[in-house]
């Protein structure tokens, strides 16, 4: 590859004091990390139901997910959550805490999810998003959900509702 700095050939090394190998460039030494990206959402919930958005792109698309999405530079996690609830749903949450940690080392992904509480009650399909329903645990489209974070994520709240759990974090590793 080339560098982003300037532009010349760049070459695979393990960095001094460093254990994996990088790119780097062979010109000016800028070292080309690649880190894992992180999706920010929110797991919106009214009187024990659940909002899922159905997704009007691909991946996934025309299956149920929560709102979420990769966090932006200069925003918090939480307002990260609240932003991506805001664009895909027109929602208003209060933000309760963090509820799902789930790592998709193989793809450098990194989902956290917040367990959250739906304020407004003008919720509606935006940004990426066909259609938004609030489903009550016994309804829970499983056959149709887009990612295995968002079964995590539900299966766990059914799960802590069942047992009287609040407070605790569920992480699949
Ligand atoms: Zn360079």
């Amino acid at each position: 590859m080339y560098c982003i700095k300037c532009g010349n050939k760049t070459k695979k090394t393990i960095p001094t004091g460093d254990n994996v190998f990088r790119e780097i460039c062979s010109a000016c030494e800028y070292i080309h990390y690649v880190n894992p990206n992180i999706i920010v959402g929110a797991l919106p919930v009214h009187s024990g139901s659940i909002l899922l958005c159905k997704r009007d792109i691909e991946p996934g698309f025309g299956k149920w997910t929560l709102p979420s999405g990769f966090m932006e530079m200069g925003e918090s996690l939480e307002d990260g959550a609240k932003r991506e609830a805001h664009e895909e749903a027109n929602l208003e949450l209060n933000i309760k805490y963090l509820f799902t940690t789930y790592s998709l080392p193989r793809i450098g992904q990194v989902y956290m999810l917040y367990l959250s509480e739906i304020v407004n009650d003008d919720y509606a399909a935006m940004h990426e998003t066909s259609e938004v329903k609030l489903f009550s645990k016994s309804q829970i489209p499983w056959d149709d959900i887009a990612f295995s974070a968002v079964t995590f994520a539900l299966q766990n709240y059914i799960a802590d509702s069942k047992n009287g759990i609040s407070g605790k974090c569920h992480s699949n590793y």
